[in-house]
């Protein structure tokens, strides 16, 4: 999507106010139950939930923040290839785990090795001697 009309000084020019029917429409999709959204002027920087006409309002007399250039709240993903190398080949799943937060189970291969230090002393092989191995049918 074409943001450089963010940058734009000029807020009543053609460019300008069509990127701003842009956003809008966007944000549209993006409201919440009392059918606002995050206004990302540079007054409000995204930290205010407006309507969608006081957003109109706000981006045509503040201006919308330059530094927005991915509607992320707005329901923009986040562009992944912007953080990684482009000549990267298998490095794709690396770069998933920035968005990944379930880490869990790693720290498991620490034990390990403290396991191995103390299995020295027990005497392999009869470790098995579980109760299981009973099954009496005393069924009279
Ligand atoms: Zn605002």
């Amino acid at each position: 999507m074409d943001k450089s009309w963010m940058n734009l000084r000029d807020r009543l020019c053609k460019e300008y106010v069509n990127g701003i029917r842009t956003f809008i429409q966007v944000a549209k999709n993006h409201v919440n139950k009392e059918g606002k959204s995050r206004c990302p002027c540079r007054d409000c920087q995204n930290a205010f939930w407006k309507s969608i006409n006081d957003i109109e309002i706000h981006l045509y007399r503040f201006g919308i923040a330059t530094t927005y250039q991915r509607w992320i709240f707005h329901g923009e993903k986040v562009d992944i290839n912007y953080y990684k190398p482009v000549d990267l080949n298998s490095g794709i799943d690396k770069v998933d785990h920035l968005d990944d937060d379930d880490d869990d189970g790693d720290d498991d291969n620490n034990d390990d090795l403290v396991d191995t230090s103390q299995s020295r002393y027990v005497p392999m092989g009869n470790i098995q001697e579980g109760s299981k191995t009973g099954g009496r049918q005393s069924s009279h």
